[in-house]
């Protein structure tokens, strides 16, 4: 068995002749992790695995120290109301949805395409660096049928990055997933540039599901990309971890005003469970720290 530590994993790479950025993603449990903390459709959970995969593959690209989320946002009376997967520096993942049950149950056909399922919706990023830092926001309209289209739309349209995915997942939420972006260039270097990007882009697509779900990264990329020289940093470790607390969650609770609580409460108390985690907690009104009210 190979030494190297794969499961559930952001491995960065870089393709140096091509001035090619790379990710790679292999998650064995963390998808099924957070779907069965969850109840919701298999349609769901299947959406939900593809938006936690891509969205890992990008937290690292967007260098940060805080929290990434990438969210997708369903149009008006669309099936889904939003997904949400949110990635921190320490590699805690967690992820939701939201969805109208009768919406989905009218769905048609073994696998609806993403303007089906959320129609004219818009996909946003947001890093959050803490409190007194500036938040990052990104946000373009939905464009494509699947996950993917949109996110080279994105980043083509808002940040001008030739980017290209690869994914795979498996009925059981095993996933693999490997992400491509052309560096920007000096101009001399531009012309060719572009021949090895779509050498690159071809070879990706030459990846069988098979390979990418059990091979290491190193093994999968070497075979992939042996005419180049390729470079392969430090892999990051993810995992499921929601970040509430009952601390935070008071903290909320003290913005209502009394009657706010009263109106919320079932015979004394406020029980409130984590959208993210199914976490639940209970509150005595009596008990909730008092605001200024
Ligand atoms: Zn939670």
């Amino acid at each position: 068995m190979s030494k190297y530590t794969f499961k559930n994993t952001l491995t960065p790479f870089y393709l140096e002749t091509s001035s090619v950025r790379g990710r790679m993603v292999c998650l064995h449990t963390l998808p099924m992790d957070i779907i069965k903390r969850h109840n919701y459709p298999n349609v769901i959970n299947h959406v939900l695995a593809e938006l936690i995969t891509l969205g890992i593959t990008l937290c690292n690209t967007f260098k940060f120290e805080g929290i990434f989320t990438l969210q997708v946002q369903g149009a008006k009376a669309a099936p889904i109301s939003f997904l949400v997967v949110d990635v921190d520096s320490k590699g805690n993942v967690r992820a939701c949805a939201n969805y109208r049950d009768d919406k989905i149950a009218a769905l048609t056909g073994q696998n609806p395409t993403l303007p089906e399922l959320l129609g004219d919706g818009y996909l946003a990023f947001t890093i959050d660096q803490g409190e007194h830092t500036d938040r990052y926001q990104g946000i373009v309209e939905l464009s494509g049928v699947t996950l993917r289209e949109c996110l080279q739309h994105y980043f083509k349209q808002s940040e001008q990055l030739e980017t290209t995915f690869y994914l795979t997942l498996t009925e059981d939420f095993e996933a693999c997933a490997i992400m491509l972006q052309k560096l920007p260039f000096d101009a001399e270097k531009d012309v060719d540039s572009y021949d090895e990007w779509f050498t690159a882009v071809a070879l990706l697509s030459t990846i069988k599901p098979q390979e990418a779900l059990s091979l290491t990264p190193p093994e999968l990329l070497h075979r992939l990309f042996w005419q180049e020289s390729l470079r392969i940093d430090e892999n990051k470790q993810l995992q499921f971890k929601c970040r509430c607390s009952k601390d935070k969650i008071e903290d909320v609770l003290t913005t209502l005003s009394h009657e706010e609580k009263i109106a919320v409460a079932k015979e004394g108390m406020i029980y409130v469970s984590c959208d993210y985690c199914g976490e639940k907690y209970e509150f005595d009104v009596d008990d909730v720290k008092k605001n200024n009210d």
